[in-house]
């Protein structure tokens, strides 16, 4: 069996089970095989030894948008959710499609050596298709729609959509507010033939609260302004998750984005109807518009995500560094927990928990070793020191 790969680390972190000392990750034909103590494993063949290393699952970014890498520091937070949109859309006019086709490269270049092998993408255009299709990590692409006009007439053209090898393709609507209604169902319809994902941004600020609610306010002006108003539109007078539950969108193959402006009835509507949800929160407070309540999520048996949304809003695209962020926000959140939000949480939100998420046997022989030479940490240290540093150690990748 001469596919066999054999690696010893001083500490093996699956997720899915306890962390194991002295342990073996084992792989063939791509696949892990088998993860266990290496005291137990020994003689399954040669060792490779790894030495002072904790070998861990690749991360899973559940949410970015790599068409908007060329954005990077040219937007600044202002306080105002509608005048980052309106500079993201004043922005993205100034940047050429070679500029922002590099800055897609560069930006799975950077997830993939912060460790990310599962990167879900969202994209207008398919602009960013090629660097996903030719990167060793995992793709998703999204198409997103935004038309607040149309119904599910011009749904067909509206799509579009090729074949790119190696690439899963879903939809995405961008939000209730900058949706049809009749478009939404259209698209969650598409993707549930399908049995696929529909992704969508749902309760992100304030002023979406208040358009479902009354049909007025800044996003109101903004859709008269860029010529998207319908007049037949009338508001739903309910939550944004409210809304989407009334159209018949959650379901378990519904990934509900940043969700930060809910109370408990939309948390409880989530849990009930089984939807996903991915948090990003370095986005949301790069926004200002708060933060999820991601305690109640997990006291309801919701199990979020993580996502680094785009380098419009973001000055990394690291999961670490979303890790980070939800310990310091969250600190009562056990560390073990923040972990499996950006691994098998992730994984099964994207529906890819058979190949990702953890080191178990049968999934991908493609997950990271993170040195900790001289750290002195004890295996009850280690979810502490993964969440706290948002700059990695020494990372490297091992393909089996
Ligand atoms: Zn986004």
């Amino acid at each position: 069996m001469s596919e066999l790969k054999i690696f010893r680390a001083k500490y093996i972190y699956p997720v899915s089970s306890p962390v194991i000392e002295d342990g073996i990750v084992a792989t063939a034909k791509g696949r892990i095989i088998a993860v266990g103590p290496y005291r137990q494993l020994k003689d399954l063949g040669v060792v490779f030894d790894l030495g002072e290393v904790v070998l861990m699952p690749a991360l899973v970014n559940a949410h970015v948008h790599l068409e908007l890498s060329a954005l990077k520091w040219r937007l600044t937070p202002t306080g105002s959710f509608i005048s980052w949109v309106k500079s993201l859309i004043k922005g993205r006019t100034e940047v050429g499609e070679d500029e922002a086709k590099e800055a897609a490269w560069q930006a799975v270049r950077e997830m993939w050596h912060e460790g990310v092998g599962v990167i879900a993408d969202i994209g207008n255009t398919p602009l960013a298709l090629s660097a996903l299709e030719s990167s060793p990590v995992e793709g998703i692409f999204f198409r997103e729609i935004i038309n607040f006009r149309n119904g599910s007439r011009e749904f067909k053209e509206l799509v579009g959509l090729g074949r790119t090898p190696g690439i899963r393709i879903s939809l995405s609507a961008h939000s209730p507010y900058t949706v049809s209604p009749l478009l939404l169902q259209a698209i969650k319809a598409w993707t549930r033939s399908r049995r696929s994902i529909f992704s969508i941004h749902v309760a992100e600020c304030p002023e979406e609260v208040l358009f479902l609610k009354e049909g007025s306010g800044p996003i109101r002006f903004l859709l008269e302004e860029r010529g998207q108003w319908n007049p037949s539109f009338r508001p739903p007078e309910m939550s944004p998750v409210a809304y989407l539950h009334s159209l018949g969108l959650l379901d378990q193959r519904t990934l509900c984005v940043h969700v930060v402006q809910v109370d408990l009835e939309d948390l409880e509507l989530i849990s009930r109807t089984g939807a996903s949800v991915c948090l990003c929160p370095r986005s949301n407070t790069f926004l200002g518009v708060g933060l999820p309540p991601v305690e109640r999520f997990l006291a309801l048996g919701i199990r979020p995500a993580l996502g680094t949304d785009s380098l419009a809003s973001n000055d990394r695209l690291s999961i670490f560094a979303e890790m980070a962020t939800v310990a310091r926000f969250f600190p009562r959140i056990p560390p073990e927990e923040i972990i499996k939000m950006g691994t098998i949480y992730g994984a099964r939100a994207l529906g890819l928990e058979r190949d990702w998420g953890s080191l178990e046997q049968g999934k991908r022989a493609a997950f990271l070793s993170l040195r900790i030479d001289g750290l002195g940490l004890a295996a009850e240290d280690l979810a502490g020191f993964l969440t706290t540093s948002s700059h990695p150690p020494e990372l490297s990748w091992i393909y089996g």
